[in-house]
């Protein structure tokens, strides 16, 4: 936003006094973060402030006028401004009544109740120090406001009305525009390490880092009134960003999940998926039902907990069972292979391992192997290292299997 001042007043113009009222706004306009490039003075003269006005349009978006709302002939600033914007004006009550208490009974002229206009469309701010009331309308994409000359007036105005005002404007005017980016197999912590010199520096777009369902989010917000342009800083700041942290990258979107992004990625591929669970009893079929659309992706899941369950309906040979035990990579080879074939999937995960709170087979909590069994590949096993609470290594397991497909 641009503003744009012009004091009213021939004794101004005459250098009689010094225009401190502008030197005043011009201040506070750049505390405020407004732009502003031109002043204009002008004399008690409608003809001449009407010319005026109009060149300030062609330049600014709010005009602010200080000087000519007294009582007198030549105050003439408020009805020079609703003649030149066909507004019409009328008494403010509040106003009218703060001018006849300070009159307390004495004759009020209809010059002294004239202090008290307003624009009927526009809003009217109090005189807290003499009677004028100021007095703001806003008309075709412009703001009019209108301010006393006498300085004690216009400042105490100012600070009291005019800044809530103008900040209330600015704030009208700007956008926010957000965008998520989803990172997975990386802390938050060490995130925001990786990082660090963006955060330190950057103001917009903000940058705030939280972490949820297993994964860290990164939300950057850009603020300013061009929505194309916000769209523009958050496209640069998200390549910086993933040039440091592309390997964790899974997507973008408010509340997007590993899940959402897994069924998306094989409805393209055209490949469906099927599970062999055993600790994580069920969940990453689950997991992948929740997404509306699963059913083009996923063939099915069984949830084989027992050693005779795995070798019955998976086909893990019972030899594997013996020698190396159920928590072991051969019998997630096995699980994979078996589940690709007894769904007829592209792609198969098994899970087998121990999610606590005991250890089992002599092997640690935390201590997990999942089949990924592909048509056409060689099945391969992870060996994430996890630890934590039951539900913690559940998760983890089912989102680094999903993660491990997508890459
Ligand atoms: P009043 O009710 O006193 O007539 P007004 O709003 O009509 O107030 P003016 O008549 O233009 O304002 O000015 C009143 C007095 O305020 C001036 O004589 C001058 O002392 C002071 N004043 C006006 N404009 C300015 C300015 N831009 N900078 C500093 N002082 C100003
Ligand atoms: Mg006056």
């Amino acid at each position: 936003m641009i503003a744009e001042i012009i004091a009213v007043g021939t004794e101004l113009l005459m250098g009689q006094i010094a225009n401190t009222n502008a030197q005043f706004i011009a201040k506070k306009l750049s505390e405020l973060g407004i732009d502003h490039y031109i002043q204009t003075v002008v004399g008690d003269n409608p003809q001449r402030l009407m010319k005026v006005t109009a060149q300030a349009e062609s330049r600014a978006d709010i005009l602010i006028f200080t000087g000519g709302l007294g009582p007198t002939r030549d105050d003439l600033t408020k009805q020079t401004i609703a003649e030149y914007l066909a507004e019409p004006l009328i008494i403010d009550k509040a106003g009218k009544a703060h001018i006849m208490e300070t009159f307390k009974g004495r004759v009020m002229t209809d010059n002294n109740k004239a202090m008290a206009l307003r624009f009927e469309n526009g809003i009217s701010f109090p005189n807290v120090v003499g009677q004028a009331v100021g007095t703001a309308i806003q008309k075709n994409d412009r703001t009019y406001i209108l301010l006393p000359g006498p300085p004690s007036e216009m400042t105490a105005m100012f600070q009291h009305y005019v800044v809530d005002y103008l900040l209330s404007m600015e704030q009208a005017q700007l956008r926010l525009n957000s965008r998520y980016l989803h990172y997975f197999g990386i802390g938050e912590s060490q995130l925001a390490a990786t990082i660090d010199d963006f955060i330190m520096e950057q103001t917009n777009p903000s940058i705030a880092i939280y972490f949820g369902d297993y994964a860290v989010t990164v939300r950057l917000t850009a603020a300013g009134p061009d929505e194309a342009e916000n769209e523009d800083k958050l496209d640069e700041l998200s390549k910086e960003l993933n040039q440091r942290l592309g390997e964790y990258y899974y997507g973008q979107g408010e509340g997007l999940g590993l899940n959402q992004v897994l069924v998306s990625y094989l409805k393209d591929q055209n490949k469906t998926i099927a599970f062999a669970e055993s600790f994580t009893g069920g969940l990453a079929a689950k997991k992948l039902v929740d997404v509306p659309g699963a059913s083009a992706v996923l063939n099915g899941s069984a949830v084989t907990y027992t050693g005779e369950a795995k070798h019955h309906v998976l086909g893990v040979k019972q030899e594997t069972l013996d020698t190396v035990g159920m928590v072991s990579p051969g019998t997630a080879i096995q699980m994979a292979e078996g589940a690709r074939k007894l769904y007829n999937s592209d792609i198969a995960i098994s899970f087998t391992g121990v999610a606590g709170p005991d250890p089992m087979e002599g092997k640690d909590v935390g201590t997990v192997y999942i089949g990924i069994a592909e048509k056409g590949k060689e099945t391969r096993v992870l060996q994430p290292n996890l630890r934590g609470r039951r539900e913690n290594i559940q998760y983890r397991s089912v989102y680094t299997a999903y993660f491990d497909v997508l890459k």
